[in-house]
């Protein structure tokens, strides 16, 4: 059974990460969205906030279990079991910033392989920053994340 594990902030996810979560469960038998916490970074929404919301936005999807972990994403990515790295490329900034990710993986772990999938169109310019951004400015961000996101996020505006 190959399970891949799609390792992020999520803060929060979009509707992008969903696409790329959704494609990898057709290619994978299992991908574990698991959301990547450091202790003494304060995030926008609590790690506890993220993986409840995620597990709302993944009800339908099957083949996908929702987690969270702090350290090193292939030491995690071992203990669960997971040969790849599942992430999602958007445009050439996001290409550099993973080329080093993946080497530095590599380095540390070579039997884990870091697989992309190239996200849809619509999709390119949707990232959590600006999902914080907008909603912190008082804009609408429906179009934009799960509706469970949309959700939280109005009740707590
Ligand atoms: P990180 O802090 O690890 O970059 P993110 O939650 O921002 O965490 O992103 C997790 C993964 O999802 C990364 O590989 C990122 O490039 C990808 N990603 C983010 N937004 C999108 C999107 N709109 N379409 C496709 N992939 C995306």
């Amino acid at each position: 059974m190959k399970t891949a594990i799609f390792a992020g902030s999520f803060d929060p996810i979009t509707n992008g990460h969903l696409d790329i979560l959704k494609s990898g469960t057709e290619i994978f038998d299992k991908v574990i969205i698991a959301v990547s916490y450091n202790a003494n970074k304060k995030g926008f929404l609590p790690v506890e906030t993220r993986v409840k919301l995620i597990e709302e936005s993944v009800r339908s999807i099957k083949n996908t279990e929702v987690d969270y972990y702090a350290g090193l994403t292939v030491e995690y990515a071992k203990k669960r079991g997971a040969s790849v790295l599942l992430r999602g490329l958007r445009n050439a900034g996001d290409f550099e910033y993973e080329t080093q990710l993946s080497q530095t993986n590599a380095a540390l772990n070579n039997s884990i392989k870091s697989v992309y999938l190239i996200t849809k169109p619509e999709y390119c310019f949707v990232s959590s920053s600006a999902v914080r951004e907008i909603f912190q400015n008082g804009g609408d961000v429906s179009k934009f994340v799960p509706a469970p996101v949309a959700e939280y996020l109005k009740n707590i505006r």
